[in-house]
């Protein structure tokens, strides 16, 4: 089996928005067209999930709960000061100073957000048991397998003392937990199955919506497991020649806010 065939966890999650999406970026290797929302989008998600991952580490730095929040604030202006050079590759031409005084006001909610959630849990269980329970065990862990055909990057792992994927979501949030990263969550939790021979399936995963400071489960049913399989196979039907329609999902809004709707309609 080529290599070509391993599908990536996050392409389920893009054919979950749209296969034709799938079909534009792996195969035809189209980048989503230049817009300012879009920049927008990508500074604002390196700055949420990069404090998202830093979190544990801070608290381990301090011992007195009333420094949460000039920790938080700190760190936060450090990744503003580092993300350029750290993501330069990634950011390119963007004009990132540009976004920054709003996004960093944005921000400013979310961290009042996770100090009071963390002041929370220090005071009700202390300082080791708090930081144990937001310690990651591993922090963007690749992980493949042949056998499901599938590879990918786990935002983060948990134990306890089964292993717990954890997808870092930091753009809009529903009501409960997109289809799309249902499946990247549980496709994970799948692959480390695979990746440690576990005995045990691993009963659940989390979505982090950053911007509401909520951890959501993510039950992986066996109905569940299924549809990752079938989206996999259905985008390795498109590696092999499959062309999907324009706006197969019936849903103009999607194709409104799709990076591609300039060029997808032209093909
Ligand atoms: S413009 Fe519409 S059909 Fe084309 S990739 Fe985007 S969402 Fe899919």
């Amino acid at each position: 089996m080529g290599y070509k065939m391993m599908v990536q966890v996050s392409s389920l999650n893009q054919y979950s928005f749209c296969p034709r999406a799938v079909y534009l970026s792996k195969i035809l290797k189209l980048k989503p067209e230049f817009s300012l929302e879009r920049s927008r989008g990508l500074i604002s998600h390196i700055i949420r999930r990069e404090l998202s991952i830093r979190q544990s580490k801070l608290l381990g730095k301090i011992r007195d709960v009333n420094d949460l929040n000039s920790t938080l604030l700190g760190e936060l202006d450090r990744i503003l000061e580092d993300a350029p050079h750290i993501y330069r590759g990634l950011l390119g031409e963007v004009e990132y100073n540009r976004y920054i005084p709003e996004l960093r006001s944005e921000i400013l909610h979310e961290i009042e957000a996770m100090r009071d959630r963390l002041r929370f849990m220090i005071e009700e269980i202390g300082f080791e048991h708090a930081l144990n329970i937001i310690t990651p065990w591993r922090v963007e862990y690749t992980v493949r397998s042949k056998k499901l055909r599938l590879s990918g990057r786990i935002d983060k792992i948990m134990r306890n003392p089964s292993y717990i994927p954890v997808e870092i979501k930091t753009s809009s949030v529903p009501d409960g937990i997109w289809a799309g990263d249902r499946l990247q969550t549980c496709a994970y939790a799948m692959l480390l199955e695979d990746k440690f021979n576990l005995k045990e399936p691993i009963p659940f995963g989390f979505v982090e919506y950053t911007r509401v400071q909520e951890k959501r489960p993510v039950m992986t049913t066996e109905q569940l497991r299924r549809k990752v399989l079938e989206t996999r196979d259905e985008i390795i039907d498109i590696f092999n020649g499959d062309i999907p329609e324009i706006c197969p999902h019936g849903n103009g809004k999607k194709c409104q806010s799709c990076g591609y709707k300039g060029q997808c309609y032209d093909i």
